[in-house]
């Protein structure tokens, strides 16, 4: 038997532990087989591991003997756990094949069922379950199925001839068809084939079987696949398995069902089971929102108002039986599943079972309810939050107050609130989206063909489907709120407007959604801060215990340096001063220091700045009140500063008199070519040695003032950025510790502060044991040490880095996630290096990687004392932090 293919279910589970290993037999696989292993009621079949993928891929398509003689020996499983004969004309087996990589990648691969019928076999499925209507609907839904998916014929040819028959005889759905007008269809689908194919319709079940597999693994290729990857951060070495299952039908009559189901309510957490199910239907009649699911259970259904009865009400033995199956797979698995089940004749299928998929809310109130019920430990509910998910939940919500002009509703499938312009397909969204405005992306459904346009959206409305739709569910993953299945929307896609109840509406006109209710309203609702108590606040607290490294703030306003106290900075890692000049007050005093001919020029337009600087650092050191702020000395490349237009020079010639033909000339030399590796960061402190003075000045002025005032203990750190040598570093911290000593004489007061640098240059790494003779800290500015590490510019890197990812070139942007291969080495050699010279000397980061969960893994491994983070990352860098101090 092949060493590749495991089976699953009719009492022969493979005994390999592979096949129940994610990377090898995918989820769907893995997860079947462990189901069939507890005993659940799981169709038989066999799984064709993740490995195979890649070789077929790479092998020009084609499949090895070995993979033919294993999946021949699965059929043969799959036929004497059945009783049934793959291809046999009395007694068919009909089986599913679907995908199912490592991690799920909802509606992004294919999927074919019914496969295993022809024209002679559908005659044995119809004799054999007494219901020809079934076996003719069952074939007409595989040959336009596979044909879709293996044969690459537009489905919408299959669409359209079956309106046609509907026309013709008056019907509205497609439950009024008989027998032999699905038998009819099944003829007119086949000359379809024909005609686009110049040949028939495979009728040899083997050939059929085989088309599926290549065209399962062909979908990982697929160019929708390719997008989710990158989105998603999933490689495109792990490929996905096959899983070729016997089929079992929803769609026999009255006492046959199929539906999807959550063992809790994946978008608030609630624990209450929830789902969506259908009688007499196949599983994808569910998703594709053709009918509109049920409600699962009659509290649900109470609870919406809705009349069709429920799963617990129609079904109530089959019901019972899942919900037991409900309660085993959560002990069993200690998480929520994610299920789809079906019904075939009152007996009950389990055709799948994964982690499910589940807002940052839910994943919050999910964790911390199952440490309460002992079903996890406080490290694992730790482990369980993905903590950029979080992100969702620092974002506003809409203001009760506001006033609203509601339009409509639709199904709440995703929280958050969003305004933008309506857009009607995904590339105006991705256009809009990239010129800077916030869209809304109105579709009447959404397909995988959207995933782009859903991204650059702020918010997704769709007209049909249900909770479970392709909307809903990718959007949920995205954070993206959405509103479904909103019916009161429709859209006119020929001259781009749309109505929204009774609402006339175009693309461009701004609507507003909130997806936690399903509100739909017109123009922009004002929205209010998320407050971080609750579930948020408790795994807070669980983090901040488990957590070594320490998580400061990238801040230099007090209104981001008190936004990151709420989200519980300890510190300010890095103030960018340089932020501070570019003010409308300022920016006239910085040029004239910048053009200035001379010393005593700068001089002048530096004690311009000197109150203003100092009443900066003020206000820093009251909001974070004794905390530890490293505030970095001007770093920016010069040129940003220059005047650019003749007005620019008109006015700064006027503000400080001197003619605009000097300021031209003056700002004509400081032109540079590659400003990056230019005139800044420490270079400055070095040729203009006065800036720095009326900084550290102003500094040590305000940490003075400040601990007077308050009594508290104010513990400045001054950074020196873009340092190559270790005599760089020698001579700007004797300029600034003359200057602290002389503000302490001045003051009468004298203060601890530590004088520090940023290691973001290669020489800066290499030489780190040097440069720690004279640093009381380390900060890795890993932007630009991967920019002079990488040689790739960070300003232009966007135009050609995704090519680099797309390729594989880099697993993820090295701007976002640190290139700990490459990047990382430089930093664990600078760290170890400077603890040789100083040991315990103080080692942090605060590149934007330090709100990356990934390179915040690297940092605990390095062994760093803390990250720094923007304001909004740093309940995202806690929860990464406590993550990766448990490993
Ligand atoms: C860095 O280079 O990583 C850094 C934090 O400094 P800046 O981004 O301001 O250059
Ligand atoms: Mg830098």
């Amino acid at each position: 038997m092949s060493a590749y293919v495991f089976y699953f279910g009719g009492g022969a589970n493979s005994t390999d532990p592979r096949s129940r290993d994610k990377t090898i037999a995918g989820g769907k696989g893995a997860n079947l087989a462990e189901m069939a292993g507890i005993g659940l009621p799981v169709p038989p079949g066999f799984t064709i591991s993740t490995e195979v993928c890649a070789t077929y891929n790479a092998n020009g398509k084609s499949f090895d003997a070995d993979l033919r003689a294993g999946v021949a020996a699965g059929v043969a499983h799959v036929e004497s756990s059945t009783g049934r004969k793959f291809g046999d004309t009395a007694n068919p087996l009909l089986v599913s094949v679907r995908s199912g990589a490592r991690v799920s990648m909802p509606g992004m691969m294919d999927t074919v069922l019914n496969l295993g019928l022809n024209d002679e076999t559908v005659q044995g499925l119809a004799q054999g379950s007494g219901n020809p209507r079934f076996a003719w609907d069952s074939y007409r839904r595989f040959i336009q199925m596979y044909s879709d998916v293996v044969l690459g014929i537009d489905h919408h040819l299959f669409e359209d001839a079956l309106e046609i028959v509907k026309e013709d005889n008056g019907f509205y759905a497609d439950v009024e068809l008989e027998a032999e007008h699905w038998q009819a269809l099944v003829g007119e689908y086949k000359a379809i084939v024909e005609k686009a194919l110049g040949r028939p319709f495979p009728q040899d079940v083997h050939e059929q079987l085989w088309g599926a597999i290549g065209a399962v693994f062909d979908s990982w290729e697929s160019e929708r696949a390719k997008v989710y990857r990158r989105l998603n951060d999933i490689p495109g070495d792990w490929g996905t398995a096959v899983n070729v299952q016997a089929m079992v039908f929803g769609n026999m009559g009255d006492t046959s069902a199929t539906g999807v189901a959550f063992t809790r309510d994946p978008a608030t957490g609630e624990k209450a089971y929830y789902g969506e199910w259908l009688v007499n239907a196949q599983g994808e009649d569910v998703v594709a929102g053709i009918r509109t699911p049920q409600y699962l259970t009659k509290f649900a259904r109470e609870r919406a108002g809705a009349k069709p009865l429920s799963m617990e009400e129609a079904m109530p033995e089959a019901y019972t039986e899942l919900a037991a199956v409900f309660e085993l797979l959560e002990k069993h698995y200690k998480d929520m599943q994610d299920i789809e089940f079906t019904v075939e004749r009152n007996k009950l299928w389990m055709l799948q079972t994964r982690s499910g998929k589940r807002t940052a809310k839910a994943a919050l109130k999910m964790a911390v309810d199952m440490v309460g019920e002992g079903l996890i430990d406080e490290a694992t509910a730790i482990k369980r939050v993905d903590p950029m998910a979080l992100d969702q939940l620092l974002h506003p919500t809409l203001d009760p107050k506001a006033e609203r002009d509601y339009l409509g509703k639709g199904l709440p499938a995703s929280p958050g609130a969003a305004s933008g312009a309506i857009v009607l397909d995904a590339e105006t969204a991705q256009a809009r989206a990239e010129r800077g405005d916030s869209v809304i992306l109105v579709r009447v459904e959404t397909s995988p063909e959207d995933i782009h346009g859903m991204h650059a959206a702020k918010g997704i409305l769709t007209a049909r489907g249900g909770m479970t739709s392709h909307a809903a569910v990718v959007a949920r993953g995205m954070g993206r709120p959405c509103v479904s299945g909103a019916s009161s929307v429709s859209i006119d896609m020929n001259s781009r407007t749309l109505k929204i109840g009774t609402r006339d509406l175009k693309e461009g006109d701004i609507i507003t959604l909130d997806g936690a209710t399903g509100d739909i309203m017109g123009g922009a609702v004002p929205t209010i801060e998320p407050e971080l108590v609750g579930d948020f606040g408790t795994l807070m607290v669980w983090a901040d215990k488990h957590r070594r490294m320490k998580v400061r703030t990238n801040a230099e306003t007090p209104e981001d340096c008190r936004t990151a106290r709420s989200f519980g900075a300890e510190g300010i890692g890095l103030c960018r001063t340089e932020h501070m000049f570019f003010d409308a007050g300022r920016i006239s005093a910085v040029r004239q220091m910048i053009l200035a001919e001379d010393e005593d020029g700068r001089r002048a337009a530096l004690a311009k700045l000197l109150p203003e600087q100092r009443a900066d650092f003020q206000a820093i050191f009251e909001i974070m009140a004794g905390l530890p702020v490293t505030i970095r000395l001007l770093d920016p490349p010069l040129h940003e500063f220059l005047p650019h237009s003749d007005a620019e020079f008109a006015e700064l010639s006027d503000a400080i008199g001197i003619g605009v033909e000097t300021l031209k000339r003056r700002a004509g030399e400081l032109h540079e070519f590659n400003p990056m590796l230019g005139h800044r960061g420490c270079r400055l402190g070095i040729t203009f040695p006065e800036i720095y003075e009326m900084q550290a000045r102003a500094i040590f002025e305000a940490a003075v003032d400040v601990a007077l005032a308050s009594g508290e203990a104010v513990v400045p750190e001054v950074m020196i950025p873009l340092v190559a040598t270790k005599k760089e570093l020698s001579i700007l911290k004797a300029l600034v510790d003359r200057t602290a000593a002389q503000v302490f004489a001045e003051k009468g007061k004298v203060l601890d502060y530590l004088v520090g640098t940023m290691i973001e240059l290669p020489r800066a790494a290499l030489m780190a044991g040097e440069i720690a003779e004279e640093a009381k800290f380390f900060s890795f500015g890993t932007n630009d040490l991967t920019q002079t590490t990488l040689g790739v510019s960070r300003d232009d890197a966007a135009r050609f880095l995704s090519a680099y990812v797309e390729q594989g070139i880099y697993a993820r942007d090295p701007f976002v996630s640190l290139d700990v291969e490459g990047v990382g080495q430089l930093v664990e050699l600078a760290a170890e290096r400077g603890r040789k010279t100083l040991p315990g000397i103080k080692l942090g980061i605060c590149g934007e990687h330090g709100g990356d969960p990934a390179s915040i893994a690297f940092c605990e491994k390095t062994g760093l004392d803390y990250v720094s983070a923007s304001p909004f990352r740093v309940p995202i860098a806690r929860l990464a932090a406590a993550q990766a101090a448990l490993g």
